[in-house]
């Protein structure tokens, strides 16, 4: 018997739960199907958490966080809580929890379902084959280095700057490097290092680690190129690695190749197998309580816990094929239907694929 693996779930607010519901339903399956155990235990976060405990971020969240293996997130935030100060909202949250964890990278998969392709705005033959992975670093770069204004010679003026350190381009690099290795063996690392001293740094920590990883084919590609090319010919990358604010803007360009946003996963990772699994999605206040949401996002980044953190490949890939069978058998929540009239629940799809696997 395998030993037993602790998620900490974090349903969150607006269609959190209900996404958070029907990835629990998945769980539970694989588990009788594949024999794997999992102890979950559910804990408190973002607007709810600010409503019933006065913080985004409880210090037992973060002890329930800490205790377990992986964390599963739906979706936090939502108007009620945007006009708090900066300390009561939701997204403060978000960035405390990665921090405390010691995530630095966002990997998010972008895979176009063939039956899905009418759903995008790319032509089919341009979308086919296409399945890459968009590594984000988290922790540097523009978001996080000084910021200030100033009275400047015409007037005013506004200055953000851009850090990086070797250890932090190293570690996600190296991260990226893996990744691509366990994967069809092809890495572009994206920077502006015809412009950007940053960059610069970024593409020599690459190559002095390049050769310790001389399975992987690697490419630097710049930053405007790679933006023009996930259009032109998306299947022609496997992994993508790039600093923060390159990756903010890839990662959504990617998602929208995949047709909707309903359809994305994510993982936040640090060192090690410890990662943080949640939808690109967020709480789409505009549909919560009403059974409409996307549950699929949520389901395929429990997949992706089972295959970077637990290393449950058979199961990863069973929930992967399920989802598939019930597309491919004409199964559509509203945001991926043609035809609206035909859309199921949330919870029939989470049914769906739970039967499928
Ligand atoms: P955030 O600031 O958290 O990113 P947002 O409002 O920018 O929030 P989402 O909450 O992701 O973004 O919502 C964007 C749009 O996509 C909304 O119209 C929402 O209803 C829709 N949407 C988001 N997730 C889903 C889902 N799982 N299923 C169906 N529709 C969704
Ligand atoms: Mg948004």
């Amino acid at each position: 018997m395998s030993e037993v693996k602790k998620i900490a779930v974090i349903a969150g607010d607006g269609i959190g739960p209900e996404v958070v519901a029907e990835a629990e339903k998945v769980l539970k399956v694989t588990e009788e199907v594949f024999g794997y155990k999992f102890e979950t235990e559910h804990a408190l976060f973002g607007g709810i958490a600010i409503d019933e405990r006065g913080t985004p971020l409880p210090e037992d969240t973060l002890e329930i966080c800490r205790s377990a293996d992986a964390v599963l997130l739906g979706a936090v935030g939502g108007p009620k809580w945007d006009n708090n100060s900066k300390e009561l909202r939701p997204e403060t949250g978000l960035l405390g929890i990665r921090k405390a964890l010691g995530l630095f990278s966002n990997l998010r998969p972008a895979v176009v379902f063939d039956c899905l392709k009418d759903a995008s705005t790319l032509k089919p033959e341009v979308l086919e084959g296409t399945d890459l992975m968009v590594v984000r670093e988290l922790t540097g770069g523009i978001y996080f280095g000084e910021k200030l204004r100033r009275q400047g010679e015409h007037g005013e003026e506004a200055v953000d700057t851009c850090v990086y350190n070797v250890t932090e381009v190293e570690r996600i690099v190296r991260q990226a490097f893996e990744i691509a290795g366990k994967r069809r063996k092809k890495l572009a690392s994206v920077d502006k290092a015809n412009v950007l001293e940053t960059s610069r740094l970024w593409r020599e920590v690459v190559n002095r680690l390049a050769p310790e990883y001389p399975d992987v084919e690697l490419e630097h590609v710049l930053v405007d190129n790679c933006a023009m090319q996930l259009l032109r010919r998306p299947s022609s990358f496997d992994v993508i690695v790039t600093e923060n604010m390159f990756g903010d803007i890839l990662s959504d360009e990617a998602a929208m190749l995949t047709g909707s946003i309903g359809m994305l996963a994510s993982a936040s990772m640090g060192e090690g197998s410890y990662g943080l699994y949640e939808p690109v999605h967020g709480s789409a206040p505009d549909i919560a309580g009403q059974g409409l949401a996307n549950p699929i996002a949520t389901i395929l980044s429990l997949a992706l816990m089972f295959r970077l953190t637990f290393g449950y490949e058979d199961a990863a890939a069973a929930i992967e094929a399920a989802v598939a069978e019930v597309l491919d058998a004409g199964h559509r929540t509203s945001d991926i239907a043609v035809d609206k009239s035909k859309a199921i629940s949330t919870t029939q799809m989470g049914d769906l694929i739970a039967a499928a696997i």
